[in-house]
């Protein structure tokens, strides 16, 4: 019986350049996670899906998150024909990736999203993922530089957009992504006002319905955690 391949090549149409293009997935059945940082940065056993998510045209430069692709205006097509296309060399994405390479795809999507001023949440969503490769690849400097990037993205998206979206992070695990980032980056203060919010939230018979039991009980911990790590700096200094 021949061996089948975890990954396997999918066909789309490009909606800034109408080509006819090819992208490549992980086969649902080959996807094995096997643990989660506290940040829901993923290890998987095999292939890991999320090199795969940044998906690029080919023929014209154009890139997303796989699960937006699609979702471009006319007015963002534009601009990506006119700033991204016209200083592009064709050159294929399809086929297995290694971290340097999706870290490369998903570069290249963060500067589409840059050239359309896309949504804050979309932005924060691929630096966490860049940061998410560096992680793997053990660069803590550039790591820490996207995770930095994708907390002030989280922030504004939280105060501007409407996260009741679909596809969007809901304002609950942002709230908490955002005290999870905050205590990476050492930022204590801020990581316990922001993981507050979302505990004095439960506590509010109209919003509890709404928050994972699971989600609450992780802002429990972090924030005990970074009460912890205050109550040490403070014995150190
Ligand atoms: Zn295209």
């Amino acid at each position: 019986m021949p061996e089948i391949k975890a990954v396997y090549n999918s066909k789309t149409v490009c909606p800034v350049c109408d080509s006819n293009i090819e992208y490549t997935k992980v086969r649902s059945k080959a996807i094995r996670l096997i643990n989660q940082d506290t940040d829901f940065c993923p290890y998987y056993e095999g292939e890991n899906p999320l090199l795969y998510e940044a998906v690029i045209c080919p023929e014209c430069g154009y890139g997303a998150h796989v699960t937006s692709f699609e979702n471009i205006n006319r007015y963002d097509r534009q601009k990506v024909r006119e700033r991204i296309s016209s200083r592009w060399h064709k050159r294929s994405f399809t086929g297995e990736r290694t971290v340097e390479q999706a870290l490369e795809a998903f570069k290249i999507v963060l500067l589409n999203l840059n050239e359309i001023e896309g949504l804050k949440s979309e932005v924060a969503k691929i630096c966490m993922r860049i940061a998410w490769l560096y992680r793997y690849m053990e660069d803590d400097t550039q790591e820490k530089k996207f995770l930095k990037y994708a907390l002030d993205n989280y922030k504004e998206a939280y105060s501007q957009e409407d996260l009741t979206e679909e596809g969007k992070l809901d304002e609950y695990t942002c709230l908490y992504i955002i005290g999870e980032l905050s205590k990476r980056l050492e930022l204590y203060e801020e990581s316990t006002q922001w993981l507050s919010r979302l505990i004095m939230s439960y506590s509010d018979p109209l919003q509890k319905p709404k928050i994972p039991q699971r989600l609450i009980e992780s802002a429990r911990d972090l924030f005990q955690e970074v009460k912890d790590l205050v109550a040490a700096t403070k014995e150190e200094g």
